[in-house]
């Protein structure tokens, strides 16, 4: 924690991928919104996400785990105010597939945190395998000009390959319709990295 607040006092702009991300999502999401939080875990994101969609809002937060649902859910009553909660739904499961009725089209951001449950199961971790069908089904769900956002965690055992995984998929996405982005720290070896997949407003 103290390392936490000296990084913020050095490094005002952003500190880790998360805070770029979240950076990110804050320009895309109106009030309002639908989101998904593919891999909610202990509801961090899900929170910030309830906040920027509001009570117009609805959030999917999704999660193999029930322990991370029951996370999520805690968390969320913990420090959301009754008065900006959005419709939430969970979906317990693996995000290879997202809710039936969730509409083509209809979603302004997908987020993705991967790799395990921070003081989880670290045997229960994000696969490449699910991770890029999930993918294929988010590009559908988002709407034009959504966006994507995947966090990864290469310096983890076998999040190196799903990261390069992502990045070769993404690299094949014909630029008329995507726009995919990749941030990595330069100076800090095997932190988290930043991938975003931006739908094109005319797609
Ligand atoms: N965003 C969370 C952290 C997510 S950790 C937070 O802010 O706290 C990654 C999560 O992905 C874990 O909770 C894990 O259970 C979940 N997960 C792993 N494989 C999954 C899958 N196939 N489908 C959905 N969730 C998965």
């Amino acid at each position: 924690m103290a390392r936490l607040v000296r990084m913020r006092n050095q490094f005002s702009l952003f500190q880790s991928p998360l805070d770029l991300a979240h950076g990110y999502w804050k320009q895309v999401v109106k009030k309002g919104d639908i989101v998904v939080d593919a891999t909610c875990g202990n509801g961090h994101d899900t929170l910030l996400l309830a906040n920027l969609v509001g009570s117009a809002g609805s959030i999917i937060a999704c999660d193999v785990q029930s322990q991370a649902v029951q996370s999520t859910t805690e968390y969320l009553s913990a420090n959301l105010q009754k008065s900006d909660t959005p419709k939430i739904e969970f979906a317990l499961g693996c995000h290879s597939r997202f809710p039936e009725q969730i509409n083509l089209g209809s979603v302004r951001l997908v987020v993705y945190n991967l790799g395990y449950l921070p003081r989880g199961d670290k045997a229960l971790i994000t696969k490449t395998e699910t991770t890029l069908k999930s993918l294929s089904h988010a590009m559908e769900i988002v709407m034009p000009g959504g966006v994507i956002s995947i966090s990864c965690y290469p310096g983890h055992e076998g999040g190196d390959k799903e990261e390069q995984a992502i990045i070769s998929f993404a690299e094949s996405l014909s630029k008329e319709v995507w726009s995919c982005c990749y941030h990595r720290w330069l100076n800090r070896k095997n932190s988290p990295t930043l991938i975003l997949l931006q739908k094109g407003l005319l797609a």
